[in-house]
């Protein structure tokens, strides 16, 4: 189905405004209760790697100056288009809001060794962040709040005893992220109603079900990733996992 270009622009409105709100809660949610979170998890890296293979992790998405920092210190080459695209127009090209880090054929982080990270003190800031990657969500009683989404006692070290110091360490980062995931969505957002709008294309599900199929079966693709503010043109083909 094609969606008319004025629906297209009010979802996309509609999709601003409910990222805007997010931004809102997130810079508003007190301090104490992200502690709280962070102090119950309380979660000590060993050092495992378990959350760097594809049986944990399917992708490390990458914001804008993570994917900078890993172009200029390692080379575009260990970049990829994020998953799970958001958009594909009616000439059947998809749209996402950012990079990844690029997997191995079997599907694990291109940095990790086998047994640990290749770049674990430089590594992105997702990876910082585990497990306490926050989201937007209702609890059982119906009510939205942020909370932890990060998979729990799967592996790593958890409910130590955090110090002060660290706790408020965790907090920045985690915070700092979650804003800058919803800022840079934000803006990829606003991007695609001016770029669509532009360039007189349409949001098309049908088309983007059907690239997909031929894309599941061996057909490249072209993606159009949001990075510094503008899309670059990546042609990809499925990675075979073995
Ligand atoms: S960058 Fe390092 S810490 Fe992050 S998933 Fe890859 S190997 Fe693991």
């Amino acid at each position: 189905m094609i969606i008319t270009l004025q629906k297209e622009l009010t979802h996309l409105t509609m999709e601003s405004i409910n990222i805007e709100k997010e931004i809102r809660d997130l810079e508003s949610f007190p301090d104490e209760k992200y502690l709280e979170i962070i102090r119950k998890v309380g979660f000590e890296c060993d050092r495992c790697g378990k959350c760097c293979t594809s049986e944990f992790n399917d992708h490390i998405f990458l914001l804008d100056d993570d994917a900078q920092r890993i172009i200029e210190y390692h080379g575009r080459e260990f970049l990829r288009p994020a998953p799970y695209f958001d958009f594909c127009d009616n000439l059947g090209r998809f749209y996402v809001m950012g990079y990844a880090l690029k997997t191995k054929p079997n599907g694990d982080c291109i940095f990790y060794t086998g047994s640990s990270c290749e770049h674990y003190e430089d590594r992105p800031r997702i990876c910082k962040i585990f497990p306490y990657m926050l989201h937007r969500e209702p609890d059982e009683d119906g009510n939205i709040d942020f909370r932890q989404i990060g998979g729990l006692d799967e592996h790593g070290l958890y409910h130590n005893e955090i110090c002060e110091g660290a706790l408020k360490e965790i907090l920045k980062t985690v915070k700092e992220y979650e804003s800058g995931f919803l800022k840079q969505q934000l803006e990829f957002i606003k991007y695609v109603g001016k770029y669509f709008k532009d360039n007189n294309l349409r949001i098309n599900q049908q088309m983007y079900d059907r690239m997909m199929r031929l894309y599941q079966k061996g057909t490249a693709i072209e993606v159009f990733v949001f990075y510094r503010g503008k899309f670059e043109k990546e042609v990809i083909i499925p990675v075979q996992i073995s």
